[in-house]
């Protein structure tokens, strides 16, 4: 692609793709690690309301700008956290 064509990152755009896959990996292995262990279905909305109202979210992916994830997958596990240690 044309270097001037390229799109411009932002801050909104999350860590680098690097980052992003180390990310995944690590919390992958340790929900896999835990035997997949999800959270009740009330802290989960709860996980979501806080997002939401995050100004880290990214809506139009629906992915966290701090670590990459998308936000309904992260909330769903038992094993995970916010980055910015909101939930
Ligand atoms: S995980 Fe934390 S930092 Fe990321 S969007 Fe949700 S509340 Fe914000």
């Amino acid at each position: 692609m044309d270097k001037e064509k390229r799109p411009i990152m932002s801050q909104e755009d999350g860590p680098n793709l690097a980052k992003k896959g180390w990310s995944l990996t690590k919390s992958l292995m340790r929900y896999a690690m835990s035997g997949f262990p999800n959270v009740e279905e009330e802290l989960f909305e709860r996980r979501m309301l806080i997002c939401n109202g995050c100004e880290s979210l990214n809506k139009k992916s629906a992915k966290c700008g701090v670590c990459g994830c998308v936000v309904e997958y992260k909330g769903r596990m038992e094993t995970e956290s916010c980055p910015k240690k909101k939930w």
